[in-house]
């Protein structure tokens, strides 16, 4: 799997469930890590609670429409880019849309090609301004190429474990807990063990340290994981 939108975190606001089961679905496939939230109330609560990466937000939603939920979003100035999802028969239009500050809109039925295409659009243009290139000593991502390096060396990375990586290089010298680690890569729901952070950053030592003699990834008893600032 190419790893080029690792780390990525997007809520879903949709009320059906087949619909909500099967954006989850397909967004986890192109490496996101998704939330859903089944009605404008909840998503509008995850979206302050949460830091995402992007909001796929259904207009026609219970408690609060997602035109609301966008607008009130706004005014709140969470900038977090969204694409709204409306009916073909249009219940509100995209004109009220657009006044509520989303940034594009998919029609329903849509293919799921076209919605990814939109969603990295929005993303792509909410992040221009973001340092998109991360480093520490030799060790270099680029978030948006979705690559890594350790010197001149690509790395082979699946797209988890640059996830992780990336994680990481957003926290040089500090120590990362296992549980920050999972919240941030994988999903807000996710009720596995904290474990599974273990099977990943050692195969992640595998990759960026082992082979180039180096042990940038500290790990800190009882409290987490360090990578050293000069990457080690
Ligand atoms: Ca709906």
């Amino acid at each position: 799997m190419t790893p080029t939108l690792a780390a990525m975190r997007v809520l879903v606001v949709e009320d059906e469930a087949p619909m909500a089961a099967s954006l989850k679905r397909g967004l986890e496939a192109e490496g996101f890590a998704v939330d859903v939230a089944a009605d404008g109330e909840e998503g509008l609560w995850l979206a302050r609670e949460q830091e995402y990466d992007a909001i796929v937000l259904d207009v026609m939603l219970p408690k609060i429409n997602g035109y609301v939920v966008c607008r009130t979003l706004r005014e709140e100035e969470n900038w977090t880019p969204v694409v709204m999802l409306t009916a073909k028969d249009g219940e509100l239009d995209e004109a009220e849309g657009l006044d509520t500050g989303a940034d594009d809109f998919v029609t329903k039925p849509f293919s799921f090609v076209v919605l990814i295409a939109r969603l990295r659009a929005v993303m792509r243009r909410r992040g221009a301004t973001a340092a998109v290139v991360l480093t520490a000593g030799d060790l270099r991502l680029d978030a948006t190429e979705g690559r890594a390096w350790r010197g001149d060396v690509l790395l082979d990375l699946t797209s988890r474990e640059f996830a992780i990586l990336e994680y990481f290089l957003t926290r040089p010298g500090e120590i990362v807990a296992k549980s920050d680690v999972l919240s941030h890569v994988w999903d807000f729901a996710f009720e596995g063990s904290p474990n599974i952070v273990e099977v990943y950053v050692s195969s992640l030592r595998k990759k960026i340290d082992t082979p180039f003699e180096r042990s940038s990834l500290e790990t800190v008893r009882g409290a987490g994981y360090r990578l050293a600032r000069d990457g080690g």
